[in-house]
């Protein structure tokens, strides 16, 4: 019996004049997720069927549940818009299931189908019925229940509906460039970001020697996770070793942290007119540590006019943990290996900073000249599906 995975929007129907984009993008995002599979799909406004070998479903349906945009899908058998294919259909694929009840619901929306909904569902019932020893219709509460959807081309009978992950299609919103640490909440923001149909590239501070290179890799295997929801992610590694260095030599030990993320920022703030991105995204969280009090954020933050989004900003640790697990990244996470914000951090970190005083200490440090070159001096790394981390520890050694 021919199946194909039937998608149903959601969200995206909402977008009234843009849909066709968002289904194309869907469509574009589903057939690349699935190049090394032969399949087909055909789509319109309301809904998309995914043409597939049935060996594959188990690992088709994998990838389709982490692809956003996808917000329930069934699994349909496909039959010709007749009562006899219908009927031979509903009969051959409803005897995988074992149940007492049974129920059948028909959405008919070729109205030129002899039929209508209410009849064609009794008579298919009564077809079960006939054929299959020891059931009865319930229609309140039935174990089973038949959907029937008639349709000008082809009619489909499914039984479940599944959820899909949600979201916007990746590639629905222009780029923007994520702050990815090694840490617990920098992952969970990329997620969500990704989840609204942003396409981000990550950026990656380090500071070696202070940082090392398993701290590098911890992120790149961070961004491989990030790829299971996108098709591509560039990581921009910026060396940030001679402007920390400098940081510590001349601004108070209070203040290091807060001129450290003004520097991030501003690298950010290039980052993107290059990248022509139009957002930052980071992990940071209120009040979560001295840097992220609201006092600390305006401080930091002014140094920019891009929009920053911190999809994590007003959720509980707790909250964000069970998200990294939910996608795999919080193992990885908690990985010892320390990054740069965590190499040389203060007693004291300055909770309530002034803008003044921040940009009098920065006055001490040639940063123009420092940021330009760490920004001139980007390493990029590109990682797909199909990233392989022997190729690329081949061309650094
Ligand atoms: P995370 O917040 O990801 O768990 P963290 O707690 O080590 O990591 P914070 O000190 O809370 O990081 O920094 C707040 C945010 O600033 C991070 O979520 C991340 O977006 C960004 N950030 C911090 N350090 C770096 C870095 N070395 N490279 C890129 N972004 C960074
Ligand atoms: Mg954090």
């Amino acid at each position: 019996m021919n199946r194909v995975i039937l998608i149903k929007y959601g969200e995206l129907t909402t977008k009234k004049g843009n849909r066709s984009f968002f289904v194309n993008t869907l469509k574009k995002n589903i057939l690349n997720k699935l190049k090394n599979y032969n399949i087909r799909i055909d789509s319109d406004l309301s809904r998309m069927y995914i043409y597939f070998e049935d060996k594959d479903i188990d690992n088709i349906l994998k990838i389709i549940n982490n692809i956003f945009g996808i917000h329930m899908y069934h699994i349909a058998y496909i039959c010709d818009t007749n009562i006899y294919s219908i009927y031979d259909v509903s009969l051959n694929a409803i005897k995988d299931f074992s149940f007492n009840t049974f129920k059948v619901e028909t959405k008919r929306s070729d109205k030129s189908f002899l039929y209508d909904s209410l009849t064609f569902s009794k008579m298919l019932g009564a077809h079960i019925l006939k054929n299959i020893d020891n059931i009865k219709v319930d229609v309140h509460n039935p174990d089973l229940l038949v959907h029937i959807e008639i349709r000008k081309e082809k009619s489909y009978v499914y039984f479940n509906s599944y959820d899909g992950i949600g979201g916007y299609p990746v590639g629905t919103q222009p780029r923007a460039l994520l702050m990815l640490s090694g840490g617990i909440d920098s992952p969970v923001a990329g997620y969500l970001s990704l989840k609204r149909g942003i396409k981000i590239d990550a950026v990656y501070f380090e500071a070696i020697p202070h940082t090392s290179l398993d701290a590098r890799n911890k992120v790149i295997s961070l961004v491989k996770k990030l790829v299971n929801y996108t098709d591509c992610i560039n990581l921009h590694i910026i060396n940030f070793t001679h402007i920390q260095e400098e940081i510590y030599k001349n601004c108070d030990d209070n203040y290091v942290i807060t001129i450290m993320r003004r520097m991030m920022y501003r690298i950010m703030d290039l980052l993107c007119k290059k990248n022509k991105a139009y957002a930052i995204i980071n992990g940071e969280s209120i009040g979560q540590v001295a840097s992220q009090t609201l006092h600390s954020m305006y401080v930091i933050n002014s140094v920019t006019n891009m929009p920053v989004i911190r999809p994590v900003a007003c959720l509980d640790k707790l909250e964000i943990i069970k998200i990294a697990k939910k996608i795999d990244t919080y193992d990885i996470s908690i990985l010892p290996y320390e990054d740069c914000c965590t190499v040389f951090v203060p007693k004291h970190p300055v909770i309530n900073p002034s803008i003044e005083r921040a940009a009098s200490m920065e006055k001490e440090i040639l940063y123009d000249t420092m940021i330009k070159e760490a920004v001139n001096n980007v390493y990029t790394i590109k990682i797909t599906d199909c990233y392989d981390d022997i190729e690329d520890l081949k061309k650094l050694l």
